[in-house]
């Protein structure tokens, strides 16, 4: 079986459940009682049970997107990005001391990172203008990710397309967060726009040896190209 399609699905059968009271534990979701077991695995691997409408099981995974990448998401969607509130409750980091790193004065949180900063959403704005799409931003990433990829209509190669350029973007943020926390540098936002469209045609690259586009940047001309990649 596909490395990939593998790493996939036992990610998928996994949940993390979250409990103030007590500690955190995974929750082997095909057979809470008894837990995961080789049996159970394989069982679910073979049948390829893969739960409907869960955005769990979907946001993470894209075949021209590295596993690295996909394994970001995941975390980002399970609520395990160490986010300063994340932090702050596992004691790591004091109340004082938890919030974003852009300047907005405001707690980090993911939903907050993702969507809600004043100057990390506004990547957000970028690449709706770039891409074409047009949409108010919901509460939740989970809800960020269905409409986003949907923005478009739910055409599979509109989706497709949207689903690469949306783990790209926070792909983008993550690190971006990471370097001015750590590193104390700072891309601006038309700079983090320019490794979207970078990095995606890297990794369609990475995965198509005949993939014959090159990066234009500042151009519209390589977002119709990818565009054309993916049949719209
Ligand atoms: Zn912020």
């Amino acid at each position: 079986m596909d490395v990939f399609i593998l790493a996939k699905n036992l990610f998928c059968f996994w949940s993390l459940m979250i409990n103030l009271s007590e500690t955190d534990a995974w929750l082997w979701r095909p057979d809470s009682i008894v837990g995961c077991t080789i049996r159970g695995a394989y069982q679910m691997l073979m049948r390829q049970e893969i739960h409907a409408g869960d955005v769990a099981s979907d946001a993470p995974w894209h075949k021209n997107v590295p596993l690295k990448v996909s394994i970001c998401a995941w975390r980002l969607i399970c609520n395990r990005w160490l986010t300063k509130d994340n932090l702050m409750r596992r004691g790591v980091i004091t109340n004082d001391n938890q919030l974003c790193i852009s300047g907005c004065g405001q707690q980090e949180t993911i939903d907050h990172l993702i969507i809600h900063c004043n100057i990390f959403g506004d990547l957000w704005k970028l690449i709706k203008s770039w891409v074409g799409v047009y949409s108010v931003d919901p509460h939740q990433v989970t809800d960020h990710f269905n409409q986003f990829i949907y923005s478009s209509g739910g055409y599979a190669p509109c989706r497709s397309f949207l689903h690469l350029i949306w783990l790209c973007c926070i792909w983008v943020i993550w690190n971006e967060r990471n370097q001015r926390l750590f590193a104390k540098k700072a891309n601006t936002m038309v700079q983090l726009l320019e490794k979207v469209k970078m990095y995606s045609l890297r990794w369609l690259k990475a995965k198509n040896v005949c993939f014959p586009f090159g990066y234009q940047a500042s151009s519209c001309l390589f977002r119709d190209r990818l565009m054309f990649y993916f049949h719209l």
